[in-house]
């Protein structure tokens, strides 16, 4: 092992997953539990193939504390296509659903919610550059349901406390970039989505929370592959579901569970944001957080340095320090450092010390 070169890997998804799980993975590449075929060539139906799957979920309901009235899928499409299906398996012809949009990703299923139906817009912070979270919500107390999006991942905003509806309004939450990274109050949401590719596993598969009732709005007659129900009592085998994405979340949850459960990874979590924070508010201004102090996320973090071809050269520079994937997106500019759940405390302090460093050499 001593030639593997790994690097610090701080990309915004796809993005970097435990060494651990990448070699249980390989070492069962070939032969997966006895059976000489890689869980790639086994049945989607076989008692392996179930026992992946079925475990996957047993670990995820532990992991959240799920309650016995929620099901877990495992869906294809990517969180993308939750932007759909939500709006055509929660909102019943005619009625109208909030939407709080605090950065590209909320902006976007807003996009998609309105080809189908009536959307309300509860909230926009975009005037004011999807720094924070909205100063005041104007919410339908009739509304279908109320979407929010946890993290967004573009602007490094993210919520710590779900925002409360109107009675009786269901809550729907985008988690794909902070799930599984700290523990939630699943009993206060009716539906959770979340891609995989942060800190769940590889791309491929969407995960998918969604209360019981929330399953019995399910329309007639929505094509199989966009209906809830179907995906649901099926057990996300109603057809040929993305077996390798599903297996590879399975090691990751496990993984998960060793580290000692999400109150152990929101520790670490907080320890990698809050160094790689402290550094930017202790560069006097050399580097500046893209997010206002009390909505900074600690799974991705934006910050501008003071100029554009600073930043090029910091990018650069760094990738030539093993520090991967620090280019910002080109809507917010600058840099971002993702700290999912599997980079390590020892990652984000190279960052660090690379940010004191690269200031010293340019500041
Ligand atoms: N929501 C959030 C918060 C995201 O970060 C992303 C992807 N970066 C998406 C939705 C879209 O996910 P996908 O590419 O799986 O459709």
């Amino acid at each position: 092992m001593s030639d593997l070169k790994r690097v610090y890997n701080f990309n915004p998804g796809p993005g970097t997953l435990p060494l651990e799980v990448l070699q249980q993975a390989q070492a069962e590449l070939l032969d997966f539990k006895g059976t000489g075929m890689s869980v790639m060539e086994i049945s989607h139906r076989s008692k392996e193939f179930e026992s992946v799957i079925q475990t996957a979920e047993a670990d995820l309901r532990e992991l959240l504390g799920i309650p016995a009235n929620y099901k877990v899928m495992f869906l294809q499409g990517g969180a993308h296509l939750q932007f759909s299906m939500i709006p055509m398996n929660l909102r019943a012809a005619g009625a109208s659903a909030d939407y709080i949009v605090t950065g590209t990703w909320s902006k976007t299923a807003v996009k998609e919610a309105q080809k189908l139906g009536a959307t309300h817009v509860s909230a926009n912070t975009e005037a004011d550059g999807f720094k924070g979270f909205p100063a005041k919500l104007d919410l339908d107390p009739k509304a279908a349901y109320l979407h929010f999006t946890s993290n967004e991942t573009i602007h490094g905003v993210e919520y710590f406390t779900e925002p409360t509806p109107p009675a009786g309004v269901p809550l729907v939450c985008d988690a794909s970039s902070d799930f599984i990274s700290h523990p939630i109050d699943v009993s206060k949401y009716a539906l959770i989505y979340a891609g995989a590719q942060k800190n769940a596993g590889p791309s491929g598969v969407c995960i998918v929370i969604e209360r019981d009732d929330m399953i019995a709005r399910t329309p007639a007659n929505l094509p199989v592959m966009l209906d809830y129900k179907i995906m649901a009592e099926s057990g996300s085998l109603h057809n040929t579901p993305p077996c390798f994405a599903i297996y590879m979340v399975g090691l990751v949850l496990q993984w998960a569970k060793k580290q000692g459960g999400l109150a152990a990874i929101e520790k670490t979590n907080k320890t990698k944001a809050d160094l790689v924070y402290k550094a930017i508010d202790e560069s006097g201004g050399f580097y500046r957080g893209h997010a206002k102090p009390e909505a900074r996320s600690r799974m991705n973090i934006p910050f501008r340095l003071p100029s554009e071809e600073l930043e090029a050269t910091f990018a650069s520079e760094a990738k030539k320090n093993d520090l991967i994937g620090l280019k910002g997106h080109h809507s917010v500019g600058g840099m971002r450092a993702s700290l999912y759940n599997a980079m390590t405390v020892e990652g984000a302090q190279a960052l660090v010390n690379f940010m004191k460093e690269f200031q010293k050499k340019n500041g």
